[in-house]
């Protein structure tokens, strides 16, 4: 059921200008999209979103903009050269590429979804009277899969942590899981594969450098640490903000604009003193949970997922995770890197890249504390839980199926729609003028096409939060229709009224004020 919602997203996607195959008319690149003339607008207000909430509302926040191409030595100095694999299983009959890890997390995944279905019956049975924890204290069958997702969750995290591959293998071996493709259970030994991209800079004589496209766009912001505090006169504790392009040559790129080639990262590093990194963990946990709780999608579909192992670089880790219709997946990550990078940094370049500590009279090299997010990855989120179908009277009062996105209205890419009632007796010129005095503040359209009716479901589809359409009263006494997109509703009011009530929804202010 989930899967089928899932399908008919991205299918929506195209069919509505949010998201295109990268080059389709050759048959397309793997893993690699392209955002149409509505998804860019929602795209680019998910970044506002997020730029806004990190930059203007922390006065200690800065932002910057640095390059993809970078020295390749940070690529060595901060681990990514040798360390930034996953580890690869084929299957032999389908010759389907895996992550291993992805794979036991599925399992882990099943059996939580089994205590999950338990627990839902119960609850239907119950009523009232349940007692979740209770239940999970005291039922056979959930105590009994609780201690299966227990002991392969230990299992699994050894094997991790010990870099243990043929564990690894083992596990997959021993929980008997398919490739979801053959079915067979015929697997390869586990690899482990670098994620980089690598490219070429520079037509010397003595030739060209090999050099790595970024896969995180934190190590941009590490190597200007110094530079922006100086300039910025910047006091611990304080963060860097950045948005911009990363890729990673993920193995199996099967999940849309989860998981892709080429995306795009929200990445704030802020810099501690060491010794009080743990607090600003807790801190920016609760700070970003909050930020993805503002849109209102529900508070249950979000969770904390501590990570099974660290990366070499941290000292703790958790993701926020979001209820896709594939399940309980990452958005963000927020991790306590420690000094590793910038004294990583300072060990490869040889610059000293302290910070002098007025109130301590000391020099010492800042802890991070990183929040991450992937801007497609918060964009299929947001999909996610706006897209809803209807049954709704249509017109002529018959029952009639609405595909609708109940976009945050501050995201949606249109936020009002301005229709002619008909093409003729001056509506289609009063329509223009309304959009003439609104269009400085609002991204407005235009549409004279077809029944209202058709209008009207064409602007839901897109998630056009207020449609207003021109009529031969408009031209008489200047009011207009407004039409709610969630509700349906329709009020009359006049035209000098519709800058506020459209302000009042689309201001990000609304959101902020949510904020922690
Ligand atoms: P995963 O375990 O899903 O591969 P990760 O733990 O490697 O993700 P991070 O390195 O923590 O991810 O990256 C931070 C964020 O960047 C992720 O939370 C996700 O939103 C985004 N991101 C990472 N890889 C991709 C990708 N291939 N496509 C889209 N977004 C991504």
């Amino acid at each position: 059921m989930a899967e089928d919602v899932f399908k008919k997203l991205v299918a929506h996607c195209k069919e509505y200008g949010f998201v295109f195959q990268s080059s389709e008319i050759y048959d397309g690149l793997g893993a690699v999209y392209d955002y149409g003339q509505n998804g860019v607008e929602l795209k680019n207000n998910i970044k506002k979103f997020w730029w806004d909430s990190m930059v203007m509302l922390h006065e200690n926040v800065v932002g910057l903009d640095s390059a993809i191409f970078m020295h390749p030595t940070i690529w060595k100095a901060s681990g990514h050269v040798d360390a930034f694999n996953d580890p690869l299983i084929d299957n032999k009959d389908s010759k389907k590429r895996y992550r291993a890890d992805v794979l036991i997390e599925e399992q882990l995944a099943k059996i939580e979804a089994k205590i999950d279905k338990e627990i839902t019956k119960a609850k239907k049975r119950f009523g009232d009277a349940f007692d979740e924890e209770q239940f999970r204290a005291t039922n056979q069958r959930v105590l009994a899969n609780q201690e299966k997702w227990d002991k392969l969750h230990s299992r699994f995290s050894k094997a991790l942590n010990d870099n243990n591959l043929a564990e690894l293998r083992q596990i997959i071996v021993d929980e008997e899981i398919a490739c979801p493709v053959s079915g067979s259970r015929n697997w390869t030994e586990v690899r482990q594969f670098n994620l980089m991209f690598a490219t070429e800079m520079g037509s010397t004589a003595d030739g060209a450098m090999k050099i790595f496209l970024r896969p995180e766009t934190a190590q941009g912001i590490f190597v200007n640490y110094l530079n922006v505090q100086k300039t910025g006169r910047m006091k611990l504790p304080f963060g860097i903000a950045q948005i911009g392009k990363a890729f990673r040559n993920e193995i199996v790129a099967r999940q849309f604009i989860f998981r892709m080639r080429e995306f795009e990262q929200m990445e704030m590093q802020f810099f501690v003193k060491p010794g009080t990194e743990l607090d600003w963990f807790e801190k920016w946990k609760e700070t970003r949970m909050s930020w993805h709780q503002s849109l209102d999608f529900g508070a249950e579909n979000y969770r904390f997922h501590e990570h099974e192992k660290l990366a070499h670089y941290a000292n703790a880790a958790v993701d926020v995770e979001y209820k896709f219709p594939f399940g309980f997946k990452e958005v963000e990550g927020i991790h306590s890197r420690t000094d590793f990078d910038l004294s990583q940094h300072q060990e490869y370049s040889g610059k000293r890249l302290q910070y002098y500590d007025p109130e301590i009279n000391e020099s010492y090299v800042p802890y991070v504390v990183e929040t991450s997010i992937g801007v497609d990855r918060m964009f299929l989120q947001v999909l996610s839980a706006s897209y809803h179908e209807e049954e709704v009277p249509d017109v002529n009062g018959k029952m009639d199926t609405r595909v609708v996105l109940k976009l945050p209205p501050q995201l949606a890419p249109v936020k009002m729609a301005v229709m002619p009632l008909v093409k003729k007796d001056g509506l289609p010129e009063k329509a223009r003028e309304i959009i003439d005095s609104l269009k400085f503040d609002f991204n407005c359209m235009y549409d004279e096409k077809d029944s209202i009716g058709k209008r009207y479901r064409r602007m839901d589809a897109i998630g056009t939060p207020f449609c207003v359409t021109v009529d031969h009263q408009t031209t008489e006494d200047n009011t207009v229709t407004i039409r709610y997109r969630d509700s349906m509703e329709q009020e009359r009011v006049d035209i000098s009224k519709l800058s506020e009530i459209i302000a009042e929804e689309v201001s990000m202010k609304k959101l902020f004020a949510k904020l922690k």
